[in-house]
């Protein structure tokens, strides 16, 4: 029944009977997520032959029915577009338009909220049991340069930007990965992790469905609930931003002695943790080998590139360091001049290779200008001794690193202005040992009005994401500024500092 092309789904027939996704206790082996992306490629199809690179924005929990219509869209011939399931509607509504979706999918938990967008939309909507439960009919043949996702990431310019990665891309990202990660079939992961982002999408979710190993799905991190899958024994693998060892690390500290032990040992039996998406504290490294035993393996990537950077599976991991090149990725390390650096000096984080993404969608000019002779620029910037890398900062300060989850300021600071007390504002990454960064604003208020915490934060929550919520607040008399009239970040950064002495 299919005739794909897609490396990842054309490899699921070979672990027919091995177990795919656990969902609290319940096990869904290959054959039954092959059958059930069959099902939704077919109600996405409707009778049609191929979706030839239409974009299916789809909503649900990390469950079976997420990895089932992830594979349905491609099988079908869509881009997939995952929408993140802590989002507030207007951020589904942006990522709905700025893609042209074509159809919405939702689990039925979502449906009330997302009905309504899709339908003023005039959009198909469809649920995703429903799609489960079509009967499945002849799928077209997907190529492997075909487009296959559209992940949402915050840029520069203020609004996220959807990155599109083709089949060939997604192979390439985790085919980086599986060698120097050492999976097998018998890898059992969990996964705590959004499916907005690479690092849960392709790190945790397709490497194991790639290796044949079985990925245990939980619908959102909550550090007792970890620590007791933890405790019942059988992963393998772990993999987590900084901000979840540090949570862990807390719920482990406050545990009884007895219970310390058990979590201590258990950690014991996994054979690999790892972390990434930001920096990793080396407070938060040496605090989790004293709980855990690992040295947790700290990695570097991105949505546009997957993963590029990584501390050895075998041999020293350095501690404040993301490790060397991956076998199959290009990287280069470009200077203030211009030139690529050759000495131990600070340069760009430049990056080449299959699983570079092609396009910013529908932004062709950001897309030209990101790149320079076919290398991806990615405003990281780090310095090299022994073809080993240290991350020394962002070369745009307007990309907050929170808990993981990259904050455009521009963005925020575009919402904070609608606020009806607000006359300007400045919106600024704080250094937070916990976080890597929290979202600060410095604002200025219109004549006679207040501003408290609380208040703002109440306020912007409705409008934005969690994560670029301001937590903490500075109402200024005025914004500091260059001779052009720019705002000038750094000086905001100090207003914070200067404040909290
Ligand atoms: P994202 O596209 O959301 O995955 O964010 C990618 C960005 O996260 C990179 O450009 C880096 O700024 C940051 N990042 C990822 N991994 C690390 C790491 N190990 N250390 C420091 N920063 C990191």
């Amino acid at each position: 029944m299919s005739r794909n092309k897609i490396p990842l789904i054309d490899r699921a027939t070979r672990h027919a009977d091995r177990t795919a996704i656990i969902v609290e206790k319940e096990r869904f082996n290959y054959t039954q997520l092959l059958d059930a992306s069959s099902r939704v490629a077919a109600a996405l199809l409707e009778g049609c032959n191929d979706l030839v690179e239409k974009r299916v924005a789809f909503l649900t929990p990390a469950n079976f029915a997420y990895a089932a219509t992830q594979w349905g869209i491609w099988r079908a011939g869509g881009i997939a577009v995952p929408l993140c399931v802590n989002h507030p509607p207007p951020e589904w509504d942006y990522v709905i338009n700025d893609c042209s979706a074509s159809v919405v999918v939702a689990h039925p938990q979502f449906a009330p909220l997302l009905r309504p967008i899709a339908k003023a939309r005039k959009l198909r909507f469809l649920l995703s049991t429903e799609a489960c439960d079509t009967p499945g009919c002849e799928l077209p043949q997907v190529e492997p340069a075909r487009r296959a996702m559209i992940v949402y990431t915050s840029g520069t310019t203020g609004k996220p930007k959807g990155v599109v990665t083709t089949h060939q891309n997604i192979t390439a990202q985790i085919h980086s990965l599986i060698e120097p990660w050492g999976w097998t079939p018998d890898d059992q992961i969990l996964l705590v992790l959004p499916l907005h982002h690479v690092h849960g999408i392709i790190n945790v979710v397709a490497c194991a469905l790639w290796a044949g190993a079985a990925c245990e799905m939980m619908p959102q991190f909550e550090a007792q609930a970890v620590w007791n899958r933890i405790c019942e024994g059988g992963l393998t693998l772990f993999m987590a931003v900084p901000i979840i060892y540090a949570k862990l690390a807390d719920a482990w500290q406050a545990a009884p002695a007895d219970r310390q032990k058990l979590m201590s040992d258990s950690c014991r039996t996994i054979r690999l943790m790892l972390s990434g998406s930001a920096a990793l504290p080396v407070t938060t490294l040496e605090t989790w080998r004293s709980i855990s035993g690992h040295t947790l393996l700290e990695r570097y990537g991105m949505t546009e590139i997957g993963m590029a950077i990584s501390n050895p599976l075998v041999g020293e991991r350095v501690p404040g360091h993301i490790g060397s090149p991956l076998p199959s990725v290009d990287i280069r390390l470009i200077g203030e001049d211009g030139n690529p650096v050759i000495d131990e000096s600070a340069g760009e984080i430049q990056v080449r290779g299959p699983s570079v993404f092609i396009e910013y969608w529908n932004r062709p000019e950001e897309t030209g200008s990101s790149f320079v002779d076919g290398w991806f620029k990615t405003g990281d910037v780090a310095i090299r001794k022994d073809n080993i890398y240290r991350i020394l900062g962002r070369r745009s300060v307007d990309i907050i690193k929170t808990g993981g989850e990259k904050v455009s300021a521009i963005e925020v600071e575009e919402v904070l202005r609608t606020h009806d007390a607000i006359d300007e504002c400045a919106v600024v990454g704080l250094p937070d040992a916990e976080w890597g960064q929290r979202v600060g604003a410095a604002v200025v208020l219109k004549t006679g009005r207040h501003l408290a915490l609380d208040e703002l934060r109440t306020w912007a929550r409705e409008q934005l994401a969690i994560d670029k919520v301001p937590s903490r607040l500075i109402v200024t008399a005025e914004l500091p500024r260059n001779a052009m009239g720019k705002v000038t970040k750094p000086q905001v950064v100090k207003l914070f500092a200067d404040c909290s002495l």
